[in-house]
């Protein structure tokens, strides 16, 4: 019998001897800034956790009173019949915590992304997006049928020429930007972006899943450039320095009317669980009454970088905690991660698609709670593998 799969195989295959494939390893507890791992204790540098919330006895608290008094299940769509009160109180905390008129939730960050950007732009309209936007902005925008521009990475007069050839020309334009880039933690400069966008009668859309939590004190991206109310939408995720799961948006209260009737994740998709909805709420609460938590990770950031940085490792350009030390080849960030990994250090290797080739790396990420001592040691793990493999 001939298999209908085998091209698919064949692929697999090909992926496997590039040594492209991804490796799983099983986590045998909470994640936290060291983390049972197969077996044994490592610290983990490879984790968007990057507050430390993940495991809180708040949000662990949070969830359980809710499973009380709501259940486990919500039954339903949130537009149907799974809309609970609890839900409604999230979406207005969105909107306190992002700075904007509404707020709303949805199931994940990358079906936020999906659902919206297709229901906001469409055939005839057009999309400035950066070369380097996450592949759920790339998929939202594939959906929408919306022609698409390509601007060069963070360059603001790249924009600016891209702007000028599109004005006048199309009904409806739309600047969508990762605010803190995942491969490389750099940074959007929002308040750049918001200026030409109005010049050109642009609408705004930033993707806050690292900013969250990180910048702006905890606030986001919008508050770091202090444009919250100026950019149309403001998309995020509770999945990462947020410590829970879950994406949302924030803009104005009719534009996100629009949004939640017309977007099909949205629409379509049933509800978290109400225990979700009360960890979310309860998170926006502690990362505002808990500021240092955001200034420790920071401290902990400069810290780590600056070490890297002097031992001769190419970080790139990054500007947040997630600090990356590119070395250029799959074969060699595996095989650092892997020594590391024996060494006790959770690292990642993210090579081709993730990054264009050439530019493959260990992506470091740093946790508020990571102490001086774990620092240290993953410091001196690198020097010495560095040293080793002949990266530095
Ligand atoms: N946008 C960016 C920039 C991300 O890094 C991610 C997570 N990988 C997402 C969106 C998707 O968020 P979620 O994990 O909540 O689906």
């Amino acid at each position: 019998m001939i298999d209908k799969t085998e091209h698919l195989k064949k692929k697999i295959r090909e992926m496997e001897e590039r040594d492209e494939t991804w490796e799983l390893l099983r986590l045998n507890g909470p994640t936290g800034p060291h983390t049972m791992v197969e077996g044994s204790e490592i610290i983990m540098f490879a984790s968007n956790n990057y507050l430390n919330l993940a495991n809180d006895p708040r949000l662990k608290r949070a969830a359980m009173e809710a499973i009380e008094k709501y259940g486990w299940g919500a039954g339903s769509d949130w537009s149907i019949a799974g809309y609970m009160d609890l839900q409604e109180k999230l979406h207005k905390k969105i909107a306190e915590f992002k700075g904007t008129e509404a707020g709303l939730a949805f199931q994940t960050g990358l079906s936020t992304n999906v659902g919206t950007i297709p229901q906001i732009v469409g055939k005839g309209d057009v999309v400035l997006s950066d070369e380097f936007n996450h592949g759920s902005i790339i998929d939202g925008i594939r959906l929408s049928k919306t022609e698409r521009v390509i601007y060069m990475h963070l360059d603001m007069g790249d924009l600016e020429d891209k702007l000028k050839q599109v004005h006048g020309k199309y009904p409806n334009i739309l600047i969508i930007t990762d605010g803190v880039f995942s491969m490389d933690g750099d940074i959007a400069p929002m308040d750049e972006v918001q200026k030409l966008a109005d010049e050109y009668g642009a609408m705004t859309y930033v993707d806050d899943a690292h900013g969250e939590g990180v910048l702006g004190e905890g606030y986001g991206i919008g508050a770091e450039f202090h444009v919250e109310d100026k950019i149309d939408f403001q998309m995020g995720t509770f999945s990462k320095a947020l410590g829970s799961g879950g994406g949302m948006l924030a803009g104005d209260a009719e534009t996100m009317e629009y949004v939640r009737n017309t977007a099909r994740t949205w629409l379509l998709s049933a509800a978290y669980p109400p225990a979700v909805t009360a960890a979310n709420l309860k998170v926006l609460e502690i990362v505002e009454k808990e500021p240092e938590r955001v200034k420790r990770l920071w401290d902990n950031r400069d810290y780590f970088k600056k070490g890297l940085d002097s031992m001769g490792f190419d970080t790139g350009h990054s500007q947040t905690p997630i600090v990356p030390v590119i070395v250029g080849d799959t074969k060699k960030a595996k095989e650092l991660s892997r020594t590391l990994f024996k060494k006790g250090i959770f690292v990642l290797p993210i090579v081709y698609p993730m990054v264009p080739r050439g530019t493959e790396r260990i992506r470091n990420q740093l946790n508020a709670d990571h102490t001086k001592d774990d620092l240290d040691k993953v410091l001196n793990a690198y020097e010495k593998t560095g040293k080793e493999l002949g990266i530095i």
